[in-house]
């Protein structure tokens, strides 16, 4: 309850603000809501997703040009309106998205902006749309018997539809659905790693933004009820955008914060620079510039971590995760071939980083891949786990082709790994990182997270993340920001990550670099009770007393290619072992 406190205040004092307002606030008002249901969606795409639009202003457009066309010329009821402008604002994010996306880099802004310009310029010209006239005599909305006439009562339509996108989205971000979308900005790799459809996510939150956009344009068009093309311009969609930033950009509630920042002060400097200067124009836009600026280099996550930081703290105690254990996959038995890599070669334009490899991982055995430093041995393995595919050569996992698959396939079948350069997501605690690696165990969709239909399900993975956590010894850095963690233990955190995907082979990459060695003990510990469980596991280890002790079978790698393999004694004594060791780079 007392954690809700300042939300209840919050919505109690807009609760009362109509009612004690001037008619010029209560309109500020609720412009700054129109503004943050757009720039809510911003938040969730560009702030958490890494993706960057400047045509949310074109969505509010579509959103209002439906319901205003359909509304006046066919006489539709504003709310089968919103419905079909929401069709229509989704059928186009779609197109727009499948088209962008994929490309990747730059072309999303840069279609966004093709975007936004071409749909604006369509409004000013299409006849049946009015052309700069617009559009007028748009019928009021009705809630059951309440018609809203004046500002005053649409004020709460505005803003009860704030509030659910606010808590939406929260929800959203909070759940097997918002971690994937949270690892989209600097951690995709991983995240395809651990089984997490990327390219989807990415539609899913274009799309999700769009659609707050179009009902943003549709609340416009009826608290207006007139349309002209201006409100939808670029200008518009850059404003969005700073909004996003000033108010904090990976914040839901930096939304309210950055519309209401920037729409008051553009209000007020609309009078103040004109008196100033003696003479009209658009001198705001300048202030503004230099605002940004100022803003990225004070408080690059904008104002709402900075408000954040001045509340005082509530010191939530964290309680470990609880709940049902999930269900696991059939191990494979005990000497099963997971693992059969053919001649695979991999070559980055002239350089043959693999050449000709082949190795066999059983069930319940432990193959060590040594080697000088630049071997190959990564780069095998991101052959193996689909995340940068090999040239030629043939992989087979669980009996089955899997050398054309994306890593996400191939981690469904059963394979996970850790990377010799951690991928973690750094803010994130490391409960919540190890949970992305049970991503494939749950199927709660994005609409189940963000109604909270998904509860039961969600605590079940987080219990299955905790549980692997204790497992690993890192219990007691659980709500800990995986990235105050040592080195050390980041990595020991990523095999975590791995294990709670329940797979049957697991992939390590220097899983003891930066261990100490009572650490290393628990960890050769750790894997040895693994192989008595049944799992196939690859590990790449410079640490030869490391190797020797745990690994049943060696494979050595000199220059992309398999020099030796066999028990850890032989190659111990193998001639051209020792001369790649002792007289090679190290
Ligand atoms: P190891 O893990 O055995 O130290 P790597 O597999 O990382 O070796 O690297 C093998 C060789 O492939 C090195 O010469 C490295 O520079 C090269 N290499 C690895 N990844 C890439 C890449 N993405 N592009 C170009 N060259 C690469
Ligand atoms: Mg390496």
């Amino acid at each position: 309850m007392i954690r809700h406190l300042p939300l209840l205040a919050f919505i109690a004092l807009l609760a009362a603000g109509p009612a004690v307002l001037p008619e010029f606030t209560v309109t500020l008002l609720n412009y700054i809501g129109l503004y943050a249901i757009v720039v809510v969606g911003l938040v969730l795409l560009t702030g958490v997703g890494g993706l960057t639009s400047f045509g949310q202003a074109a969505f509010v457009g579509l959103g209002a040009y439906a319901t205003a066309y359909l509304s006046t010329a066919h006489g539709l009821s504003p709310w089968a309106t919103l419905f079909i402008g929401l069709a229509i604002t989704g059928a186009v994010a779609l197109g727009l998205g499948f088209i962008t996306l994929r490309m990747g880099g730059h072309y999303l802004p840069l279609g966004t902006i093709a975007w936004g310009i071409s749909l604006y310029f369509l409004f000013g010209t299409v006849e049946f749309l009015g052309g700069h006239t617009g559009i007028t005599s748009i019928p009021t909305v009705s809630v059951f018997d309440w018609e809203m006439k004046s500002g005053r009562e649409f004020y709460y339509l505005i803003w009860g539809v704030v509030l659910l996108a606010i808590l939406a989205v929260r929800n959203l971000l909070d759940s097997r659905q918002g971690r994937a979308i949270r690892a989209l900005k600097g951690g995709a790799v991983m995240a395809e790693a651990m089984g997490v459809n990327t390219p989807r996510a990415k539609i899913v939150i274009f799309l999700i933004a769009a659609l707050l956009a179009s009902v943003s344009g549709w609340l416009y068009a009826h608290l207006q009820r007139f349309v002209n093309p201006t409100p939808f311009s670029l200008t518009q969609g850059i404003e969005y955008l700073f909004m996003a930033v000033v108010g904090g950009i990976g914040h839901v509630w930096g939304a309210v914060i950055g519309a209401g920042l920037i729409t008051i002060l553009k209000q007020w400097l609309q009078d103040l620079l004109p008196q100033l200067l003696g003479q009209s124009g658009n001198f705001e836009i300048i202030v503004f510039g230099f605002a940004m600026v100022l803003v990225l280099q004070r408080a690059r996550n904008g104002l709402w971590p900075v408000i954040m930081k001045l509340a005082p703290r509530s010191r939530r105690q964290d309680a470990i995760p609880q709940g049902e254990p999930l269900a696991r996959r059939t191990p494979a038995a005990t000497g099963t071939a997971l693992l059969e890599v053919r001649d695979v070669t991999k070559r980055f334009g002239g350089l043959v980083a693999n050449q000709n490899m082949s190795l066999t991982v059983r069930a319940g055995e432990v193959m060590a891949l040594i080697g000088p430093n630049g071997a190959g041995k990564s780069t095998l393995f991101n052959c193996i786990s689909g995340v940068n595919p090999a040239t030629e050569g043939e992989i087979r996992f669980l009996g089955e082709q899997v050398e054309r698959l994306a890593s996400r396939g191939i981690a469904r079948r059963g394979m996970s790994r850790t990377f010799q350069h951690v991928r973690l997501l750094p803010q994130m605690s490391v409960l919540e990182n190890v949970a992305i690696g049970a991503h494939l165990r749950g199927n709660k969709g994005v609409a189940a997270a963000a109604l909270r239909l998904d509860r039961a399900e969600e605590q079940r993975l987080l219990a299955e993340a905790a549980r692997q956590i204790e497992r690993v010894g890192l219990a007691e850095h659980m709500f800990d920001p995986a990235g105050s963690l040592a080195l050390g233990k980041q990595r020991i955190v990523e095999i975590a990550r791995a294990l709670a995907s329940d797979p049957c082979l697991l992939l390590l990459d220097e899983p003891a670099a930066g261990l100490r060695y009572l650490e290393k003990q628990a960890l050769s510990e750790l894997l040895q009770r693994l192989r008595s469980e049944g799992m196939g596991i690859l590990l790449v280890e410079h640490d030869m007393d490391f190797v020797m002790g745990l690994a049943d079978r060696v494979v050595v790698m000199e220059f992309g290619q398999k020099i030796a393999e066999g028990l850890p004694v032989e190659v111990q004594q193998n001639p051209r072992v020792l001369e790649a060791y002792l007289g090679g780079v190290e």
